[in-house]
């Protein structure tokens, strides 16, 4: 079993600290025994390539994106050019709104070394101006894997609709509880369990684990291209 924190925030992320840089978060990786972790920013893929180059072989590509009906989906790739490509498309849907960085939070792009490399000027926190529909869509047609994030809180699909919404394509759901894992599997859902981290000690408190003898990350996104609750297990699984 290799164990996963597949949804983590860097400091690009204006609600992330700012201390949720390559170093940090790798380290606390390691001291997690965490096989696999995915940098998962809010509707911006900038940080990818940094955190790849400082994590090598144990990053997946992923990204939050948030629907114009503030249901928050995540996305995972095999390749980071994919991601990049897929959030180039997004911004275009991405509402400008005045943004004051001391109030509503810094957007930081850094390297691989943590240094700064400059403030993201498109406020990130807020919803795209494209449907829940259209939004997997343009996951899917860029090559990747949709997921609703934390189903049961505030942005969740669930808490959001009150219903998960028919639609073959979205196969996978991450769930906080108990109670939101017994939602997802009743619909049919294979369950992710992940941190939603923000600040470094927060990262691994929650973890998925993959039945997969050794890491491997492109063995790890093809599970959860097709995944079974015979290959992944949330927490309560
Ligand atoms: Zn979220
Ligand atoms: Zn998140």
């Amino acid at each position: 079993m290799i164990r996963a924190d597949l949804h983590v925030h860097s400091c690009l992320s204006p609600c992330a600290q700012i201390t949720m840089v390559p170093s940090v978060i790798s380290h606390v990786s390691k001291e997690k025994q965490l096989d696999f972790l995915s940098i998962t920013d809010h509707n911006c893929c900038d940080n990818l390539a940094s955190f790849d180059k400082k994590m090598k072989n144990s990053m997946i590509a992923g990204v939050e994106l948030t629907s114009f009906e503030e249901v928050h989906i995540l996305a995972y790739f095999y390749s980071i050019s994919d991601a990049l490509n897929l959030c180039s498309f997004v911004k275009r849907f991405l509402p400008k709104i005045n943004y004051d960085p001391e109030l509503m939070g810094y957007q930081i792009v850094v390297d691989e070394q943590d240094e700064f490399q400059k403030l993201e000027e498109d406020f990130l926190g807020i919803a795209l101006q494209l449907s829940l529909s259209d939004l997997i869509e343009v996951v899917c047609s860029h090559g990747g894997i949709p997921v609703y994030a934390h189903i049961e809180r505030r942005f969740g699909v669930l808490y959001q609709l009150g219903v998960f919404p028919k639609d073959e394509r979205v196969r996978l759901a991450e769930a906080r509880s108990k109670e939101g894992w017994v939602e997802a599997i009743k619909s049919g859902f294979v369950v992710l369990s992940n941190s939603d981290a923000h600040s470094p000690d927060e990262i691994g408190c929650r973890f998925t684990r993959f039945a997969m003898q050794y890491p491997d990350s492109k063995e790890l996104v093809d599970i959860l291209a097709a995944p079974s609750r015979e290959k992944v297990f949330s927490l309560w699984d």
